[in-house]
């Protein structure tokens, strides 16, 4: 069971989980053990976080493992706006369940399940009603860095425990280990949903753009899907393996002929890095009708001329992960075709560690913290 401190908290401050959850003056938060950041620069501390009590529709989940995601780095490091530090981030999270609220329905004590970049929408606009919670109008909320329904700001995954909605709490599947599934929480779905959507499957041609965190797990997901997948790498020293993960073929971006080669092929690029890249090279690499998909996030505008749309009518857009119940079906898809993430686990005093070699992309695929080590 919980093994966190049990702390005390005034009526006033909280108004959180569903509306029929009415705080006691007796209403106690849980403390619990987490690795934070305390500014842009200095390295992470291990302190404590504050968990809400587990409300009527809440579970509690004792965390066994946590992904590293790039975007876990961007944030702490104020890369993508102001940080309310400190702050634990992680939102590749899985873990057991060990509490539940009176009215959850969906999960039970015991269960194997994992929250990923998203812990609540409003569920009452179209993109939610349409289950695109990820696009909820109102904006979803984040599992770190967000403004929760309580006005506190939600803590990440690099901690012992976590408590979330029922209904952002996944399944996850027996078969897949603990620790290979926690990145798909973040990395598998935002690779599987424009895979889905554009249905890549046999008969198509697909490239994948970097074989990174997200690119490995996109590379292994349109091979399942029955694609014909391509890698697209700076260079060829991952080739082994992406052909291992399924890939037909493994090219260069550092060698200009592989875009001459390429011309008119694909009718479905994902691109999943983060740097600026040439857009009328990769646009000229999709046939008719095909698309360039990005899941990466430059962080300056990536100019495209509307001429090399113009050719084959193309297509540039964009994905952001995947709704809750997309993510249900990505989880399930993996463990039926029997595919996980690549990892290398880590205790929690390596995390800074870890950050560095991921900024190298010395890492095969991801780096997934072992929750363990901070309890
Ligand atoms: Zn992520
Ligand atoms: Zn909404």
């Amino acid at each position: 069971m919980f093994s966190g401190r049990l702390v005390p908290i005034a009526a006033e401050r909280a108004n959180w989980g569903s509306k029929d959850h009415q705080l006691s003056p007796e209403e106690i938060i849980l403390t619990v053990n987490a690795v934070a950041a305390t500014s842009a620069t200095d390295p992470l501390v291990r302190t404590t976080v504050e968990r809400r009590d587990v409300g009527p529709r809440d579970v509690l989940i004792e965390i066994r493992y946590a992904g590293i995601c790039h975007s876990d780095i961007h944030t702490v490091r104020g890369e993508w706006g102001k940080v309310p530090y400190p702050l634990t981030v992680g939102h590749e999270i899985v873990g057991v369940v060990t509490e539940v609220g009176a009215s959850v329905t969906r999960h039970q004590t015991g269960d194997r399940v994992g929250v990923g970049c998203m812990v609540n929408s409003c569920r009452e606009c179209d993109n939610c009603k349409a289950g695109q919670e990820q696009y909820c109008l109102t904006g979803n909320t984040g599992t770190y860095a967000s403004v929760d329904r309580d006005g506190t700001v939600t803590q990440g995954g690099y901690s012992t425990h976590v408590v979330v909605d029922e209904d952002f709490v996944l399944r996850v599947p027996e078969s897949i280990p603990y620790e290979k599934a926690a990145p798909l929480l973040c990395a598998g779905i935002t690779t599987y949903s424009p895979l889905s959507h554009w249905k890549a499957g046999p008969g198509t041609k697909v490239a994948v753009v970097g074989m990174g965190g997200l690119g490995h797990m996109a590379v292994k997901i349109a091979a399942a899907m029955g694609a014909d997948v391509t890698v697209l790498s700076q260079t060829l020293s991952k080739k082994d393996d992406g052909l291992a993960f399924g890939a037909e073929s493994y090219y260069a971006t550092s060698d200009k002929e592989t875009f001459k080669t390429l011309a008119n092929t694909f009718d479905l690029i994902v691109n999943t890095v983060s740097a600026p890249i040439d857009m009328a090279a990769y646009l000229g690499m999709l046939r008719l009708d095909g698309t360039f998909v990005s899941v990466g996030a430059p962080p300056e505008p990536l100019p495209v001329q509307v001429f090399s749309l113009f050719n084959n009518r193309r297509s540039f857009a964009g994905s952001s992960i995947g709704g809750i119940a997309e993510t249900q079906e990505m989880l399930d898809f993996c463990a039926e075709r029997g595919i996980a993430s690549e990892v290398e686990v880590i205790t929690a005093d390596q995390v800074d560690e870890a950050y560095e070699r991921v900024l190298k992309s010395d890492v095969r695929y991801r780096f997934v913290i072992d929750i363990d080590t901070l309890r």
